[in-house]
């Protein structure tokens, strides 16, 4: 099997390149707003988009070159955030005509922000278990409950939410899909700021929050079809490989500027090169999966349990590669530790240490968001092994 790419594959990665240095020239700091706009000029905003959409219609090896070249560049593949990469395909595969005309351009043009209101207190693993309620009076649902975990809500124009709007005896059914503008009455949005001292967390409660019918996804009660799609997206999206290559040559890098035992190098301690080396080739196998699975979600097929197995496997090799970079900064990581050192220092150590240590306590959290690891175990347990 040939895996090397060809040379249009080539000229692309060439032309990736061209646009990358030319939109930050070597030291230029990243800004967003140049970002998208050098994605708009090239047809690239919404590059996971299906062309019939405005996406550029790449082949699944052009939108991997794409990834791995953003992502060792530190840009993010694509700018949008979860109104992009989430709602979007939602949009194509169940909104109407006009939801489609009405929001797309926006999240394309990046003029709104959305955000995910699906957990709630005692609803986030068993997410069907959901209670916060919609009633349906003439042309509205007026909306009450509680929405928890919510990131980026206090930035956020819209939502993209489930609600009850039945108690069905299959808990799955009864739930609806809704669009929530954020700055309707009734919604109030309350910070939970995490243990390192970030503000992404938030709750949101709805008061009597009038929601029109028209922003209603689809059909009344099949709101939980819609939102297992759109969860088969996020998890996908995972996978992480284009940052854990890009961490793994790093450390390569810092280890080999850092003196090991017996006056050697950390990168030739035989103990340290040898794990590194194991991380390398579970995340090569990971790198094929994903590719497989791009090519048949392509094809038409649904990504189904693969997307469990993806972001599963995917979290653990960078939470491994993450703690890689704590062991290469050894004492200099200590103060970066917010439990034990308090607010950050003045910086000190290597430059990476900083950075590279918020990453480590960032990372254990993707075990958790989006599903927790035993829910995907759960899935690939029912799903392929059929137990
Ligand atoms: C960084 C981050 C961002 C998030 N952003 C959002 C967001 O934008 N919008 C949103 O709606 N939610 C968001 N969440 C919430 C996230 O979806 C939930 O935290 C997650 O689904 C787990 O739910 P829970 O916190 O209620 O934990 P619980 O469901 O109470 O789980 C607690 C523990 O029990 C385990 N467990 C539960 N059920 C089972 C089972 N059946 N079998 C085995 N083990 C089980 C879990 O694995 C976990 O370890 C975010 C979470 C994180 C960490």
């Amino acid at each position: 099997m040939d895996l090397d790419i060809s040379d249009q594959d080539r000229a692309f990665q060439a032309q990736v390149g061209g646009l990358i240095a030319e939109s930050f020239p070597a030291g230029a700091p990243y800004d967003e707003a140049t970002w998208h706009a050098a994605l708009t000029r090239m047809g690239w905003a919404a590059n996971k988009w299906p062309a019939a959409f405005g996406g550029p219609g790449w082949t699944p090896t052009e939108s991997f070159i794409w990834e791995r070249e953003t992502t060792a560049a530190g840009l993010p593949p694509q700018v949008g955030g979860m109104g992009m990469g989430m709602l979007a395909p939602i949009l194509f595969g169940y909104g109407t005509k006009a939801q489609q005309d009405r929001f797309l351009p926006d999240i394309l043009a990046n003029r709104v922000r959305w955000c995910q209101g699906y957990s709630e207190p005692g609803a986030g693993s068993d997410l069907a278990s959901l209670s916060t309620r919609a009633v349906r009076q003439g042309e509205a649902y007026v909306v009450d409950g509680e929405k928890l975990w919510t990131s980026g809500a206090h930035e956020a124009d819209w939502m993209f939410c489930l609600v009850r709007t039945a108690v069905e005896p299959k808990r799955q059914a009864g739930i609806t899909f809704l669009l929530i503008d954020m700055r309707a009455a009734g919604v109030t949005v309350s910070p939970i700021v995490s243990i390192d001292g970030r503000h992404m967390f938030n709750r949101v409660v709805f008061d009597a929050v009038p929601v029109p019918v028209e922003n209603r996804i689809g059909e009344e009660g099949q709101g939980w079809t819609y939102a297992k799609g759109l969860l088969t997206h996020e998890r996908t999206g995972q996978a992480f490989v284009s940052l854990s290559l890009d961490l793994a040559r790093r450390i390569r890098l810092a280890a080999a500027a850092i003196p090991g035992a017996r006056g050697g190098r950390l990168i030739d301690d035989p103990g340290f090169a040898g794990r590194l080396g194991l991380a390398e080739i579970e995340l090569r196998a990971l790198e094929a999966t994903e590719m497989r699975t791009l090519w048949e979600v392509q094809a038409g097929s649904a990504p189904g349990a693969q997307s469990s197995l993806l972001k599963l496997k995917g979290t653990e090799i960078v939470q491994r590669l993450t703690e890689f970079f704590v062991e290469c900064a050894g004492p200099y990581a200590a103060p970066w530790f917010p439990a034990i050192a308090g607010p950050p220092p003045p910086p000190v150590g290597p430059e990476w240490a900083g950075p590279e240590v918020a990453r480590y306590f960032e990372g254990r959290a993707a075990s958790i968001a989006g599903g927790s690891d035993e829910i995907q175990r759960n899935i690939i347990a029912k799903q392929v092994l059929k137990i």
